[in-house]
């Protein structure tokens, strides 16, 4: 697997899927939903799949771009578990637990409907999980909001644990798609009000399908 470090933005001529710098700073939040977002950090770049959570860094820094750990907790857990072998765990972890989603969500996209195994990880996070509820003002409402304050590593898993079940709980399901570019890998929640939404992203994806769309029909003309 490439080292996204050395990943350099790549042109639309490649079959490029989506923007990764070499600070490889830029996880793609185009999913409109965050368990989608969290599936969505092994994206592929010139057909080749790219590891965005190759470690504890990488993944606290993905929470906190999620708005899902506060930077005080976030810098806590990197002090207590980041260097050592427990930090590699936990990364690891976050790994596994991201493929097992993509198999459930994988199964959701094709009909297949939701495996055991799939709660089970969920639930099974869920009830690790430490924080507390915090009531905030929202929209002229109010919203709650779980705040993460980890005090053992499986539970900086409990916000992606709580996306999923979200996803699972409260969202239409057959909204949840994967991007219309065959070699892309992304997901997303279509939000848009007629339901067509097709691509991960129009800036790339789409326009990268345009423009095959455009040659396949110049081709035939020529
Ligand atoms: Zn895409």
């Amino acid at each position: 697997m490439p080292n996204p470090a050395r990943i350099q933005s790549s042109s639309l001529e490649d079959g490029y899927t989506f923007g990764v710098s070499a600070r490889a700073a830029e996880f793609p939040f185009v999913a409109g939903q965050s368990s989608l977002d969290f599936l969505n950090t092994r994206p592929v770049v010139r057909k080749q799949p790219v590891e965005l959570l190759s470690t504890l860094e990488d993944f606290i820094r993905w929470l906190g771009r999620a708005g899902a750990i506060d930077p005080r907790a976030a810098t806590d857990a990197l002090r207590r578990w980041g260097n050592g072998p427990e930090g590699a765990r936990i990364a690891e972890r976050a790994r596994s637990f991201r493929e097992t989603l993509r198999h459930m969500i994988d199964g959701i996209v094709k009909g297949r409907g939701v495996p055991t195994e799939g709660l089970a990880a969920i639930n099974f996070i869920l009830a690790e999980n430490d924080g507390g509820l915090r009531l905030e003002r929202h929209g002229g409402g109010f919203r709650t909001r779980f705040i993460s304050r980890p005090t053992q590593p499986i539970a900086l898993l409990g916000h992606v644990a709580e996306a999923a079940a979200e996803l699972l709980a409260s969202r239409d399901l057959r909204l949840v798609r994967r991007c219309g570019n065959p070699d892309c890998v992304l997901y997303f929640y279509d939000t848009t009000r007629n339901h067509r939404r097709q691509w991960c992203a129009m800036a790339t994806c789409g326009n990268l399908m345009k423009v095959r769309a455009f040659r396949r029909r110049h081709r035939r003309r020529g």
